[in-house]
């Protein structure tokens, strides 16, 4: 399944910028959205223990 963010993402754009590679943000700019799924970066771990929504998991 790979990386998902649930609907409790807030926007704040940390996981943008701490993984920019997986991390993006979507057109309207409010909700980040995952680009690459399968990323094993080490960054994927700093964002899921960063997002203040706790709205990252890895499935
Ligand atoms: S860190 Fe969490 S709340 Fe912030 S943009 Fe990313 S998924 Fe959304």
């Amino acid at each position: 399944m790979g990386i998902v963010i649930n609907e409790d993402c807030m926007g704040c754009e940390s996981c943008v910028e701490l993984c920019p590679d997986v991390f993006e943000m979507n057109a309207d700019g409010d909700l980040a959205v995952v680009k690459d799924p399968d990323s094993t970066l080490d960054c994927v771990g700093e964002a899921i223990d960063a997002c203040p929504a706790q709205a990252i998991s890895r499935e």
